[in-house]
């Protein structure tokens, strides 16, 4: 590993001084992604600031009815708060599906969503990655391409982002709540946006400016109290990726789709929220030809690779029995 310098600052201002928007700066939380990454040496920062003492641990409820969850608070300890555990299925659910008990125990909730979006070659550093170095190509393409994207790639990068907790966050409308540098203060963007697509800049997996700082999660009052739900579908029952993940929320009312909301994991590079499938449910009486119609038009947008064309199908499968489930009625 390369030698870096490691920086502990007294409180978050004095971490974003400390990190100053360098490109050879990385900040330290509960560290389960960044050091691997120094480890393999695909992340070789010449300034390690740690902020692992200094982020927010508590999840409090907001004067109008949400949850605001500190980005230090670990994933085990979240998906058993007493605020969210039991009072947001999906979220708890998509938190237990995520790596092994021992990373949950130590990974907080902002470094889970800031996780590098990758595929294996990213971290085979023999191989050519537009994500790890701009400009060298995509190690994928000419490679085995099964775990990869069908929806939202673009010929820079067709990797996915392997967050469970981003998934359920962006059904639910969650936003993220950044602090910068003293002259940009803090600001709030919705978790759908915040992930991005890659485009032709897949070394940019998040909208987080230079030395911005993820310092909170807000969950808006609409997450509780809702029938949602988060599925998995992977190659072993614990710490692997998903192949495809659902997380959806539905509400009837008279036997109609009042509110829904659809997201997928592991078929993009950001969680992908199936709007298309949602206008087309609501209103609707949610039988499985209805339901399984609006998932396949979502679906019908998705571009397979030449190892992946699976994931379309097992998407479709998936997301008709998470929203028939919901609806109370068997999959079709
Ligand atoms: Fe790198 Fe993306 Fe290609 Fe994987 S898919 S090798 S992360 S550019």
């Amino acid at each position: 590993m390369k030698a870096f310098a490691y920086v502990r600052p007294a409180d978050l201002a004095g971490a974003v001084e400390a990190h100053g928007g360098r490109p050879g700066s990385a900040y330290l939380a509960g560290g389960t992604n960044l050091v691997d990454l120094m480890k393999l040496g695909v992340a070789d920062p010449d300034t390690v600031v740690d902020v692992s003492r200094l982020l927010d641990g508590d999840v409090a409820r907001t004067a109008d009815g949400g949850v605001r969850i500190g980005a230090g608070v670990r994933n085990s300890d979240l998906a058993l708060h007493p605020l969210v555990g039991g009072r947001c299925p999906v979220v708890a659910q998509a938190l237990l599906s995520g790596a092994s008990a021992q990373i949950r125990n130590v990974a907080t909730t902002g470094g889970n969503l800031l996780q590098r979006t990758r595929c294996p070659y990213f971290q085979d550093t023999a191989k050519p990655c537009n994500k790890r170095r701009p400009g060298s190509g995509c190690g994928a393409l000419d490679g085995t391409t099964r775990d990869h994207a069908v929806l939202g790639h673009s010929p820079s990068c067709v990797a996915t982002h392997p967050s469970d907790l981003a998934v359920a966050l962006a059904a639910l409308d969650a936003e993220v709540e950044l602090l910068g540098p003293a002259d940009r203060g803090t600001r709030t963007v919705p978790v759908g946006d915040f992930i991005r697509l890659p485009g032709d800049r897949p070394d940019r997996d998040n909208l987080l400016e230079p030395g911005e700082l993820l310092t909170a999660v807000l969950l808006p009052p609409g997450a509780f109290g809702v029938p949602s739900r988060y599925r998995k579908v992977r190659d072993r029952s614990s710490y692997a990726f998903a192949l495809v993940s659902v997380a959806a929320v539905l509400e009837l009312s008279d036997g109609r789709v009042r509110r829904v909301a659809l997201a997928f994991g592991g078929l993009a590079h950001r969680p992908w929220r199936a709007l298309t499938a949602e206008e087309l449910l609501l209103g609707a009486e949610p039988v499985p030809a209805v339901v399984r119609t609006a998932v396949d038009a979502e679906l019908g947008r998705a571009r397979p690779l030449r190892d992946n064309a699976f994931k379309v199908e097992l998407a479709l499968n998936l997301a008709c029995e998470v929203l028939q489930g919901l609806a109370g009625a068997p999959p079709a």
